[in-house]
């Protein structure tokens, strides 16, 4: 049988001091409340893009662009991006990008009806404009997971339904109302920590997280003469590489895959790397077989793991410090700590950061006080090729705005590359060349 691993599947947070928490202890010497999280469980802070994106949606619907300074996004499945939103220790809504329409959608959960019910100037609605909704709670039952139709002309989208002392959620389409959950709510008002109180507050899990992970590395490098550190200009191997700087290691290594973000080689630049590869010609490989599909990644192996190949075949044996995690993605979930490189027997890779999650990761790097690819602030929730497949619809759409040019380039390869395949500009601009095999979800469309 397999074994469970270790991975954290709550959050803890701190009512008091209202701040998400490491472990179960606050600073504070209070004990978190648990949020369950959702697969694959990697919480991570919103960002400015990501707060840019809610705090419009909420004005939007809302009429309020109040959202608390520390917000927590918590990936899961869906079309395309789609966010599990925490604030406040609480279930704040669900925020997901439509790929067909090219638009995000926010849905607001209960537990955001106490914080928003105080700012909120438009998108409240009384029980009594759903009609009937009022007759089933005097006849004692249950609106949630109902759908009425609404009085008036309200516009589509997520609303708040009130009456006494309760509250409802539910989405406004085409003037019928669909309940999702209801309870009891009024308003109150939240102490609203910035990240710096966050990391106060969690400084002793962060140290014992550091602590550990440099245990780990000295552990498993010790009679080792060589030691390399694998960067990627991401924040997980941000995190690494620091941990490997104060466990004595600073022999660090890029591999540049030819399609990768100015932003990203701007601060590879400015990070002191030692060594840079390079990849064969990315769009004399991409001429010869297609883009690379995120289930036809043949990009990894050609661009990164080659030159990685060559690079270490001149070490002998060696050990590389990465920053891989469990929580990154389905795939990652069965890495192990020390783990000899399929690729490169006499290689070994070693993880001192498996067991976290993007949110340790980025309070770890706030708190050492280094600095992060600007990616991250602009909306990409990891950072690769600029065209990567594995990027989400939502990132993609980003990378339109930042950098049109390069968007242009690749739009323009897979209109000639999809007339060739018979696939249609349509299905092409929703992303479907990501697959060779296309999934039944984006074939369905809209
Ligand atoms: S980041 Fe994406 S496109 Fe680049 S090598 Fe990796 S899988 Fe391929
Ligand atoms: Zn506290």
């Amino acid at each position: 049988m397999m074994r469970e691993l270790p991975l954290k599947k709550i959050l803890f947070w701190c009512p008091r001091c209202n701040v998400p928490l490491v472990g179960k202890k606050c600073g504070c010497g209070g004990e978190g409340k648990g949020i369950p999280l959702l697969r694959p469980y990697d919480a991570r802070p919103a960002l400015q893009a990501d707060r840019d994106t809610i705090t419009g949606l909420l004005v939007h619907h809302f009429g309020t662009a109040t959202l608390p300074r520390v917000v927590i996004l918590n990936k899961t499945g869906g079309l395309d991006r789609k966010d599990l939103v925490i604030a406040n220790g609480e279930r704040f809504g669900w925020l997901s990008f439509d790929p067909f329409a090219r638009r995000h959608h926010l849905e607001v959960a209960l537990g955001a009806v106490p914080f928003l019910l105080g700012s909120a100037e438009k998108g409240v609605i009384d029980v009594g404009d759903l009609n009937g909704a009022r007759q089933d709670l005097r006849q004692g039952k249950r609106i949630g997971g109902k759908r009425y139709p609404c009085r008036g002309d309200l516009p589509d989208g997520p609303v708040i339904i009130r009456w006494e002392g309760h509250a409802a959620v539910g989405t406004c389409r085409e003037g019928f109302i669909k309940v999702r959950e209801a309870g009891k709510a009024v308003p109150v008002s939240f102490p609203d920590p910035n990240w710096e109180e966050v990391i106060r507050k969690n400084a002793h899990s962060l140290r014992n997280m550091e602590r550990t992970a440099i245990r780990f590395i000295r552990q498993n490098t010790r009679d080792r003469r060589c030691v390399t550190v694998s960067f990627s200009g991401g924040k997980d191997s941000t995190a690494a590489r620091e941990l490997a700087r104060r466990a004595g290691f600073s022999d660090v290594f890029f591999v540049d895959t030819g399609m990768e973000f100015p932003e990203t080689l701007a601060f590879i630049r400015s990070q002191e790397v030692g060594t840079v590869l390079r990849g064969k010609d990315f769009w004399q490989e991409i001429g010869r077989k297609g883009p690379p599909r995120k289930d036809d990644r043949w990009c990894c192996e050609r661009q990164k793991l080659e030159p990685v190949k060559k690079f270490l075949a001149g070490k002998g044996e060696c050990i590389t410090i990465q920053g891989n995690r469990w929580y990154e993605s389905f795939a990652r979930s069965s890495l192990a700590p020390v783990a000899k490189n399929p690729f490169y027997p006499l290689q070994v890779n070693l993880s001192p950061i498996l067991n976290w999650r993007a949110f340790e990761v980025f309070l770890y790097i706030w708190w050492r006080g280094l600095s992060t690819n600007p990616l991250y602030d602009k909306g990409f929730e990891r950072v690769g090729c600029w065209m990567c497949p594995a990027m989400l619809e939502s990132e993609w759409e980003r990378v339109r705005e930042l950098h049109p040019e390069l968007h242009g380039v690749w739009m323009d390869f897979l209109q000639e590359w999809g007339k060739r395949k018979g696939i249609s500009p349509d299905a092409l601009a929703a992303g479907a060349w990501r697959w060779k095999d296309i999934p039944p979800k984006m074939r369905a469309g809209k």
